[in-house]
């Protein structure tokens, strides 16, 4: 039965971003609107990309009025998900941004928190079409978001955290801790926002921005549902890459067939390394998850979803971009239908690592095909827009700082 109290609800409302018509239909009807209501603000939160109630135009004013005066919920307020439970690792950076390092929220568009869109800070454009965006969260964070032109094809990388906890080595997100995980309105927005800043529809969607999306795997996985429901995305051109987190992954297989009736979005695990020593020296959080443990954990997630998994190895030169790390990789994966993505490394200023000869590259790539495994080699885009995962964020969030103490 629909509701005949007229009166909206007078407590905290959550982001509208994120849910279906259905829930869309009845939110409205607890507003004390006709359930048509919720089909157009569907049709404009998603197809017309409105960033504010104002632009809403269709919605009787009164209503979006009484609307703007109601307080959002912030973002991470929800019901934790099953992820919540893993506490791993252990505590890496704070969980909160000190404050002076924080943007101003500034002034937004009416309405723009209970939609659940961000404000985009700053745009950085690439000579090659790449599109890298700061986008702001309503509390005063800063997230990355780049789009990838290729051809016909649009590839958003999106950021399932602001900041991550991995520390990895070689990863200028890492090098600032975790200060939360996102919201399925906030990884929706990103998609949302290239698609604006780019005036195309994304086809692909890579969860390789900022952060370790198996420790917001909930969200992740909303989102997900999300992105092909309400966006019309395919899963099978959505890729999740994670640098593993111990007993997460046959969970993750889990819940994906729960959630989504199938898994067929591609997982991609970042290995970086043969073995387990030189696992540990790129990615210091390795320490707690045997490489050989990591393996077990992808055959299971192939036997419970069907779907082959990607590796992700980034080379660093001289590191391990030798002839001899490409056998003994060729290895480790013999047997495993898999598919290895080789990522040349993209310098960051805080490390001192090189990137590897395009002789080196060459080499590695044909020796595991060589030896049949399926491989790929990822070119670098948008190299002039700060590519590497975080740059975008750390220069702005500098220049910020700078402004700020003058
Ligand atoms: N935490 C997840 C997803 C984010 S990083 C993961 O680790 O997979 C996405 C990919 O970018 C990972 O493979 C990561 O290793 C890679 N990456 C991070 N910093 C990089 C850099 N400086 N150069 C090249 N690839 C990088």
């Amino acid at each position: 039965m629909p509701s005949t109290d007229l009166r909206p609800q007078a407590v905290a409302l959550t982001p509208l971003l994120g849910l279906g018509v259905a829930e869309l239909e009845a939110w409205a009807q607890s507003q004390g609107q006709p359930a048509f209501r919720g089909r157009q603000l569907h049709d404009w939160l998603y197809n017309r990309g409105a960033r504010s109630l104002d632009a809403i135009s269709v919605l009787p004013k009164a209503w979006r009025q009484r609307l703007q005066e109601l307080p959002v919920l912030p973002a991470g307020s929800g019901t934790p998900g099953p992820e919540a439970e893993v506490r791993w690792p252990p505590a890496h950076g704070s969980p909160e941004l000190p404050r002076e390092q924080r943007i101003t929220p500034g002034e937004t568009e009416p309405g723009q928190a209970l939609l659940g869109r961000s404000r985009v800070l700053h745009r950085s454009d690439a000579r090659d079409g790449t599109c890298k965006l700061l986008l702001g969260t309503v509390d005063g964070l800063s997230i990355e978001t780049v789009g990838i032109p290729s051809g016909e094809r649009l590839t958003v990388c999106v950021s399932s955290q602001v900041g991550c906890p991995m520390a990895c080595r070689f990863c200028a997100t890492g090098k600032g801790g975790l200060q939360r995980s996102l919201a399925v309105h906030e990884i929706v927005d990103q998609v949302l926002s290239v698609r604006e800043a780019m005036g195309r529809r994304p086809s692909h969607v890579v969860f390789m921005g900022m952060g370790e999306p198996l420790l917001n795997s909930e969200v992740v996985l909303a989102a997900i549902d999300c992105l092909c429901r309400d966006l019309g995305m395919a899963q099978r051109q959505i890729t999740l890459s994670t640098v593993g987190v111990p007993r997460t992954l046959p969970t993750l297989a889990e819940r994906a067939l729960d959630r989504l009736g199938r898994a067929q979005f591609t997982l991609a695990v970042s290995l970086h390394a043969p073995d387990q020593r030189l696992r540990e020296e790129l990615i210091p959080t390795a320490h707690t998850y045997p490489i050989e443990d990591l393996l077990e954990d992808c055959r299971r997630y192939v036997t419970i979803t069907g779907r082959r998994v990607s590796f992700e190895y980034i080379l660093l030169g001289g590191l391990n971009d030798q002839p001899r790390h490409a056998a003994a990789l060729a290895a480790l994966l013999r047997g495993f239908q898999s598919h290895v993505n080789l990522i040349p490394y993209n310098p960051i200023e805080e490390e001192e690592f090189q990137r590897p000869s395009p002789a080196a590259v060459e080499a590695f790539r044909r020796l595991l095909g060589a030896r049949h495994v399926a491989v790929s080699v990822r070119t670098s885009r948008g190299l002039d827009a700060d590519a590497a995962c975080g740059q975008l964020r750390r220069r702005i969030m500098t220049e910020i700082d700078r402004h700020k103490f003058s």
